[in-house]
């Protein structure tokens, strides 16, 4: 059994539909499981309709028919006629979804928006699935909800693991030849709620397969060559990194680097599963592979920049030091708002975060804690990490900028820049 995922840029068009084709097609004698994203930005375009929904505003059906339009066109790029039974699939998706947000919302946003936004994993994989059908290609499509099984932490569900291996295996057979598609990011609580795994979260769910059905490898189809060591887009001079260690590829995953989720490496490194990472449009060539390789392979400095990022630094307004109680309490509110704290750093009187700039919680955030604490925050700032630095590679990323904050350890190198 393998795994192939493919994430929305690779689906964005039909092209990308017809090239998806083509590499199933030149995959033989496996059993294949095809794991989906949404296609192109629909994630987005979906999470605009929640919270059109959810605010009542007018335009939630408006929202909801963009979402609609960019499908039904690309099926008509598709498929000549409309004879294909994608249509009818299509139809009562719309349907269903125009029924449910007409209707008034709960007061649950989180558990709202994981019905809405699921839906562009379902339509997705219909469309794909009807396309490798006509293409003669003898596929099943499995419900993911029906056999990934969560808690109900919607937008950021936790999984099952015991209950899913058994769904899974039950839903996935093991016969020769046989192929699958099914949908990334989704599941489902034992209520049969909706629930989605966090963005980006297809991966995760790609790992979670293989290792559920003890996949021999995983393929993450990618519109990039395979990891690099930087953005090409920042970085001309990017190159290409043959092989890394699990262990190598769950640092840069942490620190920010784009390619894979965080998540997607613990079930795969713990089963021994190799992970391929591969350009979607020249699927012959070798890509990056993620395995059980010795840590000291000689790696070039690897460049990760999370931009938007502001520093929030937290001292105690008695003067007293920064200590396990004040810590404590930071934490649990970070934990409350779901603030990933990128970078951290303390001193005698005061605890310095790092985080994405996400307005409406780091408001919140700042809030609850300035009646004990004086609270001093930068914005638009740059927090860059250097893997396997050298000086060069460190003057190459800050040059004469100014630098609020730095931390070096043996083989990482980070930078809180202007
Ligand atoms: N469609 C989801 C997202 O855009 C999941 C994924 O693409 O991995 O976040
Ligand atoms: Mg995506």
């Amino acid at each position: 059994m393998i795994v192939y995922k493919f994430g929305g840029a690779s689906i964005k068009d039909a092209e990308g539909v017809r090239n998806l084709a083509k590499i199933v097609s030149d995959t033989q004698d496996q059993n294949l499981v095809i794991v989906v994203s949404a296609m192109g930005k629909m994630t987005n375009a979906l999470e605009k309709v929640h919270n059109s929904y959810f605010k009542s505003m007018p335009d939630k059906q408006d929202m909801l028919k963009t979402v609609k339009d960019f499908h039904y066109h690309l099926v008509s790029e598709l498929f000549s006629g409309s004879d294909n039974p994608v249509y009818s699939d299509l139809e009562n998706l719309f349907n269903d979804a125009e029924k449910l947000i007409a209707a008034g919302t709960s007061f649950e946003k989180d558990y709202e928006y994981d019905k809405i936004v699921s839906l562009g994993e379902i339509i997705s994989s219909r469309i794909v699935f009807a396309y490798l059908q006509s293409q003669g290609i003898d596929i099943q499509w499995v419900d993911m909800r029906t056999c990934l099984r969560t808690d109900e932490t919607f937008r950021d569900a936790r999984v099952d693991f015991d209950l899913s291996t058994k769904l899974i295996n039950e839903a996935f057979g093991k016969q020769k030849g046989s192929k699958y598609i099914t949908q990334g990011f989704i599941g489902c609580s034992a209520n049969g709620k909706s629930t989605t795994l966090g963005r980006e979260g297809s991966d995760y769910t790609a790992a979670l397969l293989a290792y559920f059905l003890d996949a021999e490898s995983v393929t993450i189809w990618k519109d990039v060559p395979g990891i690099l060591n930087a953005d090409p887009r920042l970085m001309p001079d990017a190159v290409k990194l043959k092989e890394i260690s699990y262990h190598e590829a769950i640092e840069l995953a942490y620190y920010g680097a784009q390619v894979i989720h965080p998540k997607t490496i613990k079930p795969i490194q713990n089963k021994n599963i190799p992970l391929y990472v591969k350009p979607f449009l020249a699927h012959k060539e070798e890509g990056t592979v993620i395995h059980d390789v010795h840590e000291n392979l000689i790696i070039p400095p690897v460049y990760i920049i999370k931009t938007n990022q502001v520093l929030i630094s937290i001292s105690p307004k008695d003067f007293s030091f920064i200590a396990e109680d004040n810590m404590s309490l930071i934490f649990a509110k970070l934990a409350k708002y779901r603030i990933k704290a990128n970078m951290m750093q303390n001193s005698a009187i005061s605890f310095s975060i790092v985080a994405d700039n996400d307005e409406s919680k780091i408001h919140y955030f700042i809030g609850e804690l300035n009646s004990s604490f004086q609270i001093l925050y930068n914005q638009n700032l740059e927090l860059v990490t250097v893997r396997h630095y050298t000086d060069e590679a460190i003057k190459r990323v800050t040059g004469s900028r100014q630098i609020f904050v730095r931390q070096l350890s043996r083989r990482t190198a980070r930078f809180v820049i202007k």
